[in-house]
């Protein structure tokens, strides 16, 4: 692990407009390169927003979300999607793969995204079904749709799509909610192994504690974040 911050959130407030009172305030948060956060927090703590903050999909009203030594706000909407993609792998809830892809087609859509990771990526199919053979997924479910998976291939498929390309950075939002303990286990072992091997950053927000001694930090919400709700 060096010490360059990868990412970084200083004196950030974000309101959702609209509807939603809610309002977060992030005074400092810091991801070291190659470290592996855990972030922990109850429903309804916002850890959904900042990690939306930090990829870019929402920018801060006010303060720095920087990454990989980028002010994301210096960034133009569709440059933000495209360094988004370049650099960051995201494994989303409920896996969000497209049903009518087949499983090649669900790992390799990053790169369409993404000139960095593509450049990475000299034989994308080929480094598709390595991943697919590393994640324990079998080779001839590679042309199969997506929604003809079991719930523990899906994951796999999810994992193998935020791997592709190599991105520095994982984003993993509560991937192991819908699992039972075991399927936990595996994904987590999966994970881990990935990103021990490419020496990726990953941020994963959890609100189970238990998942905690995996990581090299256990961050809780309550000490990153102030949240505001103010009456509509
Ligand atoms: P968590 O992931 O910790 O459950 P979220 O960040 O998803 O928390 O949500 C925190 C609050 O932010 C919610 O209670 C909701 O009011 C608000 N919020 C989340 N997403 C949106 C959105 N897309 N539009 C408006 N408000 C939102
Ligand atoms: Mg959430």
């Amino acid at each position: 692990m060096s010490d360059a911050p990868i990412i970084e959130l200083r004196n950030v407030q974000f309101r959702w407009s609209g509807q939603s009172s809610f309002a977060i305030a992030v005074p400092d948060f810091t991801v070291h390169k190659g470290e592996t956060v855990l972030l922990l927090g109850s429903s309804g703590s916002g850890k959904s927003t900042l990690l939306s903050l930090i990829c870019g999909t929402i920018l801060a009203n006010t303060g720095h979300v920087s990454v990989d030594g980028t002010d994301l706000k210096t960034l133009s909407g569709w440059s933000r999607d495209r360094f988004r993609a370049d650099h960051i792998g995201i494994v989303f809830q409920q896996f969000n793969l497209l049903p009518f892809g087949t499983v090649l087609d669900n790992i390799l859509l990053p790169l369409q995204f993404a000139p960095k990771r593509r450049h990475r990526c000299t034989a994308p199919k080929q480094t598709a079904m390595d991943l697919c053979k590393s994640l324990a997924l079998p080779q001839e479910i590679a042309l199969s749709k997506a929604s003809n998976l079991s719930v523990g291939q899906q994951q796999r498929v999810a994992v193998a799509r935020a791997l592709i390309g190599e991105p520095p950075i994982l984003i993993a939002d509560e991937p192991t909610s819908s699992l039972d303990e075991t399927a936990q286990s595996s994904f987590l072992n999966l994970m881990f192994d990935q990103v021990a091997s490419l020496g990726s950053t990953l941020v994963m927000v959890s609100h189970d504690p238990r998942l905690g001694q995996r990581f090299d930090r256990v961050v809780q919400m309550d000490d990153i974040v102030t949240i505001e709700r103010h009456a509509t």
